[in-house]
């Protein structure tokens, strides 16, 4: 009635609120932050990872410390770090610009009469960097780095570990490893519900960074044996590093949940699109480049052997400019090279013909899953399953095993329905993405340029609109029926600290670069005498 609208009016407006997050209010509110002493064991701790890729290539605080550290130091170190920027120039510059940056690189820092020459690079290396500039290689880029690699981890980096920068850095990571509690977020709206619970979105309080927390009910995991895959989730989130898949930032524990903190999707997930605006389904421009960013997704979790297994509109959420990534990787299993599985899972109306007769299967299952996605997207339902459709579990299987895929609706075209065919091939050995061929170069992507799509510089074919909320009222995820009376015993205690690992470390420090609080904290009167737990 009323009151529910007027209860989820004013969550929408908080969380709304919170996305447009005003920086100076932040900056008020984390005035009293200091860093903290490192204690006396985070040293030899961080010895453990004390390798100059790590430290100061890796991760980015340490990236940004050491640089610091190279333009205090003596000439060569300063030419070094100019160096370095200058390359990453070049990296990213367009074709217009790129000889330019080339040519500067290669005056300022390869010309002995050159005041910043670098000194340590032999003949040889010039040699090897000049003709592979001509070709416009990445290895360039790698051979140069080498080479000043190798300079870098001598006498600098010994200097490094002993200079105040390096102090600075192990104060950054006392903060880095502090328990992470609730206290840590301020917690707005639930964004969607899951098998384990719901998915708020969340702010963490001293940066204003927004993320979404996927909050693991224990009573319900332990309840269902979810335990398990659970902590798989976590591990393989943890792991996958790409623009089109969401990334886990914390992992930690409450009294009643396990939660993982992920990029903040506020563009809701293609379910909602495809369903609750309108006119069912999504216009083919847009299901075209969610597909591409599907398939660059899929493609790299199949190259870290990882099978996905839950692919459906539902798991492929928008970010606030209208790029994909997928979601949910509760039922991904790592598969190393040519170890199969015949394990049931996925969800009805997506599974591969392999699952449903429960033969050995790997990524194949992937690939069918996204021709029934691609399908859903262009027409409001899934090729063996009407919208709405009352039907058992048993005919659907009939149908996936037995029907050919019909294509009624008349927003298919050619190419679309070629793709959908080929990917929903029964056979795994017909079936594109599975015969050692790459699912990029079909026709249905002759507009998608996977090169410049892959480094974010495809403009999104449609934007969210800023004040809306891309979810179900909050109050239709509500959930009565409460699990009670479930005793832990020492194994799940076990198994929720192992689950709840805290920050992530690259995540954690980009961050913290991001919001500014890097370059606020960064100054030297800040020195350390802090209290012990400012930071929650
Ligand atoms: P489950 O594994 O139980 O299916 P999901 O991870 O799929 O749980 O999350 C449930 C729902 O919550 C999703 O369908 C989506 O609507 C919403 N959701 C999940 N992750 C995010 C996110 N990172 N950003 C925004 N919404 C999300
Ligand atoms: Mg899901
Ligand atoms: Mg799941």
């Amino acid at each position: 009635g009323d009151l529910a609208g007027l209860v989820s009016l004013v969550a929408n407006t908080a969380y709304l609120r919170a996305l447009e997050s005003d920086s100076n209010e932040l900056r008020m509110r984390r005035e009293s932050l200091t860093l903290p002493t490192p204690k006396k064991f985070s040293a030899p701790r961080a010895a453990l990872e004390k390798t100059y890729e790590s430290l100061c290539e890796q991760q980015p605080i340490g990236r940004k410390l050491f640089q610091q550290f190279l333009l205090t130091s003596d000439p060569q170190c300063v030419a070094v770090a100019e160096f370095l920027e200058e390359l990453n120039n070049w990296s990213a510059a367009e074709d217009g610009t790129k000889e330019k940056a080339k040519q500067r690189i290669l005056s300022k820092f390869c010309q002995p009469q050159s005041q910043t020459f670098l000194s340590f690079l032999t003949a040889e290396d010039v040699k090897a960097c000049l003709s592979l500039f001509d070709k416009n290689d990445k290895a360039a880029v790698e051979q140069m780095r080498e080479a000043t690699r190798k300079f870098l981890k001598g006498k600098p980096f010994l200097e490094y570990m002993r200079s105040p920068f390096y102090y600075r850095f192990l104060q950054w990571k006392e903060c880095e490893r502090q328990k992470i509690t609730d206290r840590y977020f301020y917690e707005f709206r639930s964004l969607g519900r899951g098998g384990f619970g719901e998915v708020c979105a969340v702010q963490v309080k001293h940066t204003g960074q927004m993320y979404a927390c996927k909050k693991l009910d224990k009573n319900r995991l332990k309840k269902k044996g979810g335990e398990r895959l659970a902590l798989m989730e976590k591990q393989i989130l943890e792991k996958v590093n790409s623009a089109f898949i969401v990334n886990l930032a914390y992992a930690y524990q409450s009294k009643t949940h396990l939660c993982l903190v992920m990029t903040l999707m506020s563009g809701g997930d293609l379910r909602f699109h495809i369903y609750e605006l309108g006119k069912r389904g999504i216009r083919m421009e847009r299901v075209v480049y969610y597909a591409a960013q599907i398939v660059a997704g899929i493609l790299h979790l199949h190259s870290m052997d990882i099978v996905y297994r839950d692919l459906k509109p539902e798991n492929v959420l928008l970010d606030a400019k209208g790029q994909c990534r997928l979601s949910d990787l509760g039922l991904a299993v790592e598969l190393p090279k040519g170890k199969m599985t015949c394990q049931r899972a996925g969800t009805t109306g997506y599974m591969a013909p392999e699952i449903l007769k429960q033969e050995y299967y790997r990524t194949s299952v992937d690939w069918w899953a996204l021709g029934c996605s691609i399908y859903e997207m262009v027409s409001g339902r899934l090729p063996f399953k009407d919208f709405r459709e009352k039907v058992q579990n048993s005919e659907v299987t009939r149908r996936t095993l037995e029907d050919d895929c019909k294509f009624e609706d008349k927003s298919f075209d050619g190419p679309t329905k070629d793709i959908i065919n080929h990917f929903l091939k029964k056979k795994v050995l017909f079936r594109l993405g599975c015969r050692n061929d790459d699912p990029r170069t079909h026709t249905f992507f002759k507009n998608i340029n996977f090169h410049r799509l892959e480094a974010g510089l495809v403009e999104p074919p449609w934007v969210p609109k800023p004040n809306v909320v891309y979810s179900k009222d909050s109050e239709d995820f509500r959930d009565n029926s409460e699990i009670k009376d479930v005793k832990f015993d020492a194994k799940d205690e076990k198994f929720f600290k192992e689950f709840s690992t805290g920050a992530v470390s690259v995540r954690w420090q980009r961050e913290i670069i991001d919001s500014g609080v890097f370059d606020e904290l960064n100054n030297p009167e800040v020195n350390g005498h802090g209290q012990e737990n400012m930071w929650t």
